[in-house]
């Protein structure tokens, strides 16, 4: 089969690995002329380290993350207000936080020797013919035509709309800024660490283990922020708002010197994205593009991933037409995803709103309800990607 995908990103890479290994003629379009990472680190949980691991890059991941066993948010007074062990899904159970780049890099290094053709400088403009779909890009270049295309374009997918008149990509008043900073003596080693003042501050550090240029221990350190104010954080005065997170949480401080100016510290925006059903014909939406969420749940890598697995193992020797098998795929895929869509969505609030309601919410009802026996499981089935309706394929059951 002739494959075309779109999105040199975490979906995108995986999908063209996984069907170029399953012997399909992959090309992997990307719109940048270097492709490159955004962001700075992610949390990779037991589903998306099952997929890496089918797509043979599992021992790389995990020789340069940092292993995290649980999350461990408190409000100012010290009070626990999230406290999810991956032990309470699995006794050795963890996930690993990592850079971005060193993830980028190992699915990227792996694009040519499994005889992917990437094509970079080609943003797709305009998909033809979606049961044999030609790819064209904005320099007037036609690619293709594909048995199957896959547009993994990310949140922002500009093919969607077009692809999916009647789906949303509402986009959260809230984001985060974010940076890398050396932990040299490990002080933050596993768990993902938050400080919330009600749901009006959210500021996180996550070990992701060394970075792809240096020897050195690193930690991504988020601080969340309504979107309406960004430029005026980039625009503001830094130092200022040092004091203000070294004020919020004062073991936080070695880190915050490491860090020059603002610039420095990656803007981060999200959607929620519904599309309703992801394929039209032969032309099939994965990752971001079609399920896009907030990142509270720390699982858009790990569901883009798994898409792309997923993906390949449902076209290996497939028999029914493209369009019948990418319809059963989606069908299959969204049995996982739907909960994760749904719990993101749910969640944000508590998280990341203005006024006292819903930190009043997670403070009186959430946290004390994930602590009972039951709840406390099932928050960790969610937190490790591993709550699923329906069955696990073998290639990326956790
Ligand atoms: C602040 C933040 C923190 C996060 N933390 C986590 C976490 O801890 N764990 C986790 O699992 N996930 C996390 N995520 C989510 C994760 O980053 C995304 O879900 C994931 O990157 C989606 O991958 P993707 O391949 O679908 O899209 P993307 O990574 O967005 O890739 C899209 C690619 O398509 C290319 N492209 C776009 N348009 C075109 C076009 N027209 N033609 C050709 N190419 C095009 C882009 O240049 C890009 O290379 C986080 C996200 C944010 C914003």
């Amino acid at each position: 089969m002739k494959v075309g995908v779109v999105g040199c990103g975490v979906g995108g890479m995986g999908a063209a690995l996984a069907l170029a290994r399953r012997g399909h003629e992959v090309t992997l379009l990307e719109a940048f002329a270097a492709p490159r990472p955004v962001g700075s680190g992610l949390l990779l949980q037991p589903t998306g380290l099952k997929a890496l691991a089918t797509l043979g890059l599992g021992d790389a991941i995990r020789a340069s993350g940092a292993p995290i066993e649980r999350l461990d948010g408190r409000d100012l007074t010290g009070r626990k207000v999230l406290d999810v062990n991956y032990s309470d899904w699995r006794k050795d159970g963890h996930g690993i936080g990592i850079h971005r780049a060193t993830l980028f890099d190992a699915l990227h290094a792996a694009l040519g020797p499994a005889g992917v053709t990437v094509i970079t400088g080609a943003r797709i403009t305009r998909i033809e013919d979606t049961r044999r779909p030609v790819l064209h890009d904005e320099s007037g270049r036609a690619h293709g035509p594909f048995d199957l295309a896959v547009v993994a374009d990310g949140s922002a997918s500009g093919l969607r709309q077009a692809l999916k008149p009647g789906s949303r990509a509402r986009p959260y008043p809230w984001g985060a800024v974010w940076a890398n900073a050396p932990d040299p003596d490990g002080v933050w080693n596993g768990a993902l660490s938050q400080i919330y003042d009600r749901a009006e501050v959210m500021v996180g550090v996550l070990p992701v283990g060394r970075g792809p240029d240096s020897g050195e221990r690193l930690v991504s350190l988020f601080w969340s922020l309504p979107v309406a104010d960004m430029d005026a954080f980039y625009a503001g005065d830094f130092d200022a708002w040092k004091t203000r997170v070294r004020t919020v949480w004062p073991a936080i401080a070695p880190l915050l010197e490491t860090l020059p100016d603002a610039q420095g510290m990656a803007r981060a925006v999200y959607r929620d994205v519904w599309v309703g059903r992801w394929n039209a014909q032969a032309t099939l939406l994965i990752g971001d593009a079609a399920h896009g969420t907030s990142p509270q749940l720390g699982q858009g890598a790990n569901l883009a991933l798994v898409d792309a697995v997923e993906l390949g193992e449902r076209f290996n020797g497939a028999t029914t037409s493209v369009t019948v098998t990418a319809a059963a795929y989606e069908a299959d895929r969204r049995r996982h995803v739907m909960i994760y869509q749904f719990v993101s969505w749910a969640m944000t609030p508590l998280f990341q709103s203005h006024g006292g309601f819903w930190a009043g919410v997670r403070r009186w009802l959430f946290t004390p309800l994930s602590r009972t026996p039951g709840i406390r499981q099932l928050g960790a089935a969610i937190l490790t990607g591993t709550a699923r309706l329906g069955r696990w394929p073998d290639a990326t059951r956790p």
